[in-house]
């Protein structure tokens, strides 16, 4: 298992559910996240419809990590957990300082320099969940609170810009594929 010594000892409940709602969207639909999240915070000693500021102890929710999530989505619930945090203490005007834009290309392995076609803006917190935001890569319109941070589309510092859901889980298939297909070369 990987260290984590970078997180704190204890993260609040409403980071854990958010980090595990959104590793669970790349696999499936909203309904199919929103019940694997809720299990996966009660595996966490807590009761999802009660306190979002309940504290979690970092070792559980890495043994619960353990338990649930294989090595990649586990990767990936690190990483949405460390940037929840980061967020919630105030790092963003760090984070977010720049409105830069890249496209990573799956196949490639590089970023290539895009337009910013729908000016899409970072969604960071604290936000209104209702605010209506458009899609990175397609445009449509959707609101802030539906927005997936995308595997694709990030700033210089590799921060996810919004996409709809459709779009992210694209993202995944992509992703995936190429990696099956740099397996099958191995
Ligand atoms: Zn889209």
């Amino acid at each position: 298992m990987r260290g984590h010594g970078f997180l704190p000892l204890n993260v609040k409940a409403t980071n854990v559910l958010h980090a595990a709602l959104e590793t669970y969207r790349s696999y499936g639909d909203e309904a199919y996240a929103k019940s694997k999240a809720n299990s996966f915070l009660k595996r966490c000693g807590v009761d999802p419809e009660h306190g979002p500021s309940t504290l979690v102890r970092r070792d559980v929710i890495e043994r619960v990590v353990y338990a649930a999530l294989d090595d990649e989505s586990g990767e990936l619930f690190w990483l949405l957990l460390g940037s929840a945090i980061a967020i919630q203490e105030n790092l963003e005007n760090w984070l977010f300082s720049s409105v830069q834009i890249k496209k990573w290309d799956f196949e490639k392995h590089i970023y290539e320099s895009v337009e910013n076609k729908y000016g899409a803006k970072l969604v960071t917190y604290p936000f209104d969940p209702d605010e209506i935001i458009r899609c990175t890569n397609c445009g449509k319109e959707i609101t802030a609170e539906e927005s997936m941070v995308s595997k694709q589309w990030h700033n210089e510092i590799g921060f996810g810009f919004p996409v709809c859901v459709e779009c992210y889980q694209t993202e995944w298939k992509k992703y995936r594929a190429e990696k099956e297909k740099n397996k099958a070369h191995e």
